[in-house]
């Protein structure tokens, strides 16, 4: 039994309580109690205790869409518009990767993502090539809660030479299908349910050429069905994409997910920076989830996804920071600021989307977005102890009058002290007590430096260097 003590309970339960000088009492990997410090420390005088004095106790952070195998290429690919950006340095780098980059880069982006409070992420495309048992194993390792969306994709994109994918990196359809099965059936709920396995389809879109094939999305689904898991996708992310659906199919590209049955609750749709209007009630009444990424849609300029109008409408929105090379951090707490900001200026309303409602999409609307609402996402007794404290304590967050608006605009992951997982602590005054995080620095850097280099990507400032 673990007591943590002295702290500002947000728990994001039904009520939204907050309980001032509170405590939490952790039971093996759930939360066994929570109410007032003096009342918990008297009955449970035995427990071990964890002094969060002066500290915010938070349900952990979940980041819905990341790509963990790009935070090497963090800083490699800024200022570009998408198609440049993905055909001239990140297609072109992702060829070069090898399976120690993988690992390498999902450690890099797990160190930073512990390190400013998220515990449990998406990580919305993992390939083939890559050793998927090692990664798998290495989140187990570290501790940290994900779903790890196998990369899946059908044959077509093999049938054409100017695909811009370097062949030979993604198996094709039959391939990528049944070695998505072994890594569900060895790894979906492992780590005692710390781990999950989605499918993780290509997005159908014009580049790489004929990736669009409608009942490769319905093979899919029926698998997802088959064994209970879920379906992670990008769609609708850029202009372009309504055009292309309309063209190819004759349809918007909500109605083509309705279609091909890529709709339900168990399907977690990415950006949808495009989906206009008429296309909300399709997600709300199918229960379809999205994940929005608000620095990386300014950072890439890409446009702004109707989130409160959806919210209005009944949808999950969970929120997710992206990739190290569109976002280049893998922050929650900035990401949350991001998203108020964001749709503040677009309505011109700063009611829009309050600090309260970006705190609830990245915690229980993240917990949502991933079916796991009954044991993640809020503080709250029988759920998961996934917590996290973050000290306002500091000068750039202080004085404290309203703790979440504190939070969301003032703080940074930075400011984030403890991290628990399943009951374990992760982190404890900012040290992370499950890797070695001066090693991970170090070799992340060797094998970033050295990926850019085989790639041929040059990255320099635009300023001339004396
Ligand atoms: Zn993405």
């Amino acid at each position: 039994m673990l007591l943590i003590t002295n702290v500002t309970a947000v728990t994001v339960d039904a009520q939204r309580r907050i309980v001032t000088d509170a405590a939490i009492l952790v039971e093996d990997e759930r939360i066994a109690e929570i109410g007032k410090a003096t009342d918990l420390m008297s009955r449970h005088s035995d427990a071990e205790q964890l002094d969060g004095r002066g500290m915010l106790a938070l349900p952990g952070l979940i980041d819905a869409h990341a790509h963990s195998d790009q935070a090497l290429l963090r800083g490699a690919a800024d200022d570009l518009p998408w198609r440049p950006y993905l055909q001239e340095v990140i297609w072109p780098l992702l060829g070069q990767r090898i399976p120690e980059d993988a690992l390498i880069s999902l450690k890099l982006c797990m160190l930073e993502m512990i390190k400013s409070g998220t515990t449990c992420f998406v990580d919305s495309i993992v390939p083939s090539h890559y050793d998927f048992d090692i990664l798998a194993q290495a989140v187990v390792d570290m501790g940290m809660r994900a779903v790890l969306a196998k990369y899946v994709l059908p044959d077509a994109l093999f049938e054409r030479d100017a695909s811009p994918v370097v062949k030979g990196e993604f198996s094709a359809e039959e391939e990528s299908l049944a070695d998505a099965v072994r890594g569900i059936q060895a790894w979906h709920g492992a780590a005692g349910g710390r781990l999950q396995v989605w499918f993780g389809p290509l997005v159908p879109r014009e580049e790489p050429p004929a990736s669009a094939s409608p009942d490769f999305y319905r093979r899919i689904s029926q698998l997802a069905a088959e064994h209970g898991t879920g379906i992670t996708i990008h769609l609708a992310g850029t202009i372009d994409d309504p055009p292309f659906f309309e063209r190819e199919f004759g349809m918007l590209p909500a109605e083509f997910a309705q279609r091909y049955d890529l709709v339900g609750p168990n399907v977690l749709l990415i950006n949808g920076t495009w989906f206009s209007e008429e296309e909300i009630p399709i997600l709300a009444e199918t229960n379809t989830r999205l994940v929005h990424s608000p620095s990386a849609n300014m950072k890439m300029g890409e446009g702004v996804a109707k989130v409160p109008q959806m919210r209005a409408a009944g949808v999950t929105v969970a929120l997710g920071c992206d990739a190290g090379a569109n976002n280049n951090c893998h922050d929650m707490i900035r990401e949350m600021k991001a998203a108020s900001l964001l749709h503040n200026v677009t309505m011109m309303d700063p009611t829009t989307l309050t600090a309260e409602d970006a705190l609830e999409m990245a915690t229980i609307d993240g917990a949502r977005a991933i079916g796991r609402e009954d044991e993640l996402g809020s503080l709250q007794v029988g759920k998961q102890a996934d917590v996290i404290l973050v000290d306002l304590q500091q000068p750039h967050t202080m004085p404290i009058h309203d703790p979440i608006a504190n939070l969301v605009y003032a703080a940074h992951g930075g400011n984030v002290d403890t991290v628990m997982v399943a009951g374990k602590v992760l982190m404890r005054g900012r040290e992370v007590l499950v890797a070695d995080e001066a090693a991970i620095l170090e070799e992340a850097q060797a094998r970033g430096a050295a990926l850019l280099e085989r790639g041929g990507i040059e990255v320099a400032p635009g300023w001339p260097i004396e």
